[in-house]
């Protein structure tokens, strides 16, 4: 049976490399029917907190990530936190003084290092790896120096925990980022020293930011949290942080969680380096948010809305529904569609963007266009565009300086859904009040 293993520390809220690594630990689980699980690894006590632990917990939920077994929900395995299970990380290390596979140095428990001793392993996405670092001759150990065990105070090192906690949970894939791999030939050395099966390892490529260079807080967002922030949504980065290192066939880019738990197969990621491109991320989100039935996608904008005082009184579902057909795809975050949207809830958040200032003749013209509109008897997008291509041609100015002025009247935008039909949906009324609003 799969049990693989999510395993942060909580020094820090989650961030995208780390979800990226629980995802497709979250993904194998899934697509083979086991078991995922969260394991905090919180030994290093200065800066581990539960904040933190809290932190990436609802992180991880944000992105719809759920764990069979936890720190919170408990399981056979336990307990789940590596503060917690000193006495097992002891116990062992107890086993490895007395077999005289390790010494002590003070108060540290120090694993002896055996010369000549194979340290290869298979990976499942980098293949046979026998030669990492350059202290690991031949897959063989040769400088490779003594692994401290337990520090001097009491607490283990990684390596020595995670070999413990995943030999103990049983834990059939170790799937975590490649900047683990050259730790795994220490680890690999414990389990033979302890007469341990080897569990498959799988390390993920690494992310790079556009720069080639390894992401970092230089590049920006990195905790999911900043994703969320900036209007993405949780579907659109699952989808994006699966596509860093896998695709499912035919090079699909947009794509829900049950195609990808039908499709994912870990032999299947790809080992360079990928890199985070935000366009590709617009992209996807795009495509996902746009696909959402109305009621989902208001209360992915709500929150939106809210944040920027949009007064939601209008907020009707019918209503937003037609709105949404008239913007066609356009919005690519949901920040992106919440502003672009704003003018058909509410009228103030058009005249705070408004800064137009325009010229005496400029003034004189759209007011006689204005006026003549408003006065129209058929307000159909039909008759409106009649009449402004008449009054501009009589006038001698083109359509697209009424249009313009009047679409950022309003709107607000220099964009919008053809201005006619806009104004048709708005009515006459509302049209009226934010033209006159504007007293050109
Ligand atoms: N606590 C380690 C980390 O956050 C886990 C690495 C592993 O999966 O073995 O990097």
């Amino acid at each position: 049976k799969t049990r693989v293993r999510f395993a942060p520390s909580p020094t820090g809220a989650l961030h995208i490399g780390g979800a990226h690594t629980a995802l497709f630990n979250w993904l194998w689980a899934r697509h083979t029917g086991g078991s995922f699980i969260l394991r905090i690894e919180d030994t290093d006590r200065a800066r581990s907190t539960e904040e933190y632990e809290q932190t990436i917990m609802d992180g991880m939920k944000w992105m719809n990530l759920d764990w069979d077994e936890g720190p919170d929900v408990g399981g056979d395995y336990g307990p789940y936190r590596q503060a917690e299970r000193l006495d097992l990380y002891g116990k062992y290390a107890e086993e490895l003084l007395e077999q005289g596979k390790a010494y002590r140095d003070g108060d540290a428990i120090i694993f002896k290092v055996p010369l000549g001793e194979d340290i290869g392993f298979q990976d499942v996405v980098y293949g046979s790896i026998e030669v990492i670092s350059d202290s690991l001759k031949d897959g063989r150990t040769g400088e490779m120096k003594d692994i401290v065990l337990i520090k001097s105070d009491g607490m283990p090192t990684y390596n020595f925990a995670v070999v413990v906690d995943d030999h103990l949970m049983e834990i059939s894939h170790v799937i975590r980022g490649e900047d683990h791999i050259s730790n795994t030939p220490k680890q690999v050395l414990l389990y033979k020293a302890l007469g341990w099966e080897l569990p498959q390892f799988a390390h993920l490529p690494m992310i790079l930011g556009k720069d080639k260079k390894k992401l970092s807080k230089r590049h920006g967002a990195t905790s999911v949290y900043d994703y969320r922030d900036m209007g993405y949504m949780p579907d659109s980065v699952f989808n994006f942080l699966a596509l860093l290192g896998w695709s499912p066939a035919g090079d699909r880019e947009i794509f829900g969680r049950d195609l990808a738990i039908e499709e994912f197969e870990l032999k299947d990621v790809n080992r360079k380096p990928s890199v985070l491109d935000m366009d590709k991320l617009n992209f996807v989100n795009q495509g996902h948010l746009h696909a959402l039935p109305v009621t989902e996608k208001i209360a992915m904008l709500k929150p939106f809305w809210e944040e920027a005082g949009v007064d939601l009184s209008k907020l009707e579902e019918s209503y937003m529904e037609k709105a949404f057909d008239m913007m066609g795809g356009r919005g690519r975050t949901v920040k992106d569609l919440a502003e672009f949207t704003d003018y058909f809830l509410d009228f103030a958040p058009v005249t705070k963007r408004y800064k137009g200032d325009v010229d005496d003749n400029t003034r004189k013209t759209l007011k006689g266009f204005f006026s003549g509109l408003v006065a129209l008897e058929s307000w159909t997008a039909t008759s409106m565009e009649a009449f402004a291509r008449d009054w501009t041609a009589a006038n001698d100015v083109k359509l697209k300086d009424v249009a313009m002025p009047m679409r950022f009247a309003i709107t607000g935008h220099k964009v919008s859904p053809g201005i006619f039909e806009l104004a048709e949906f708005l009515g006459k009324d509302e049209i009226r009040r934010r033209l006159e609003h504007f007293n050109f």
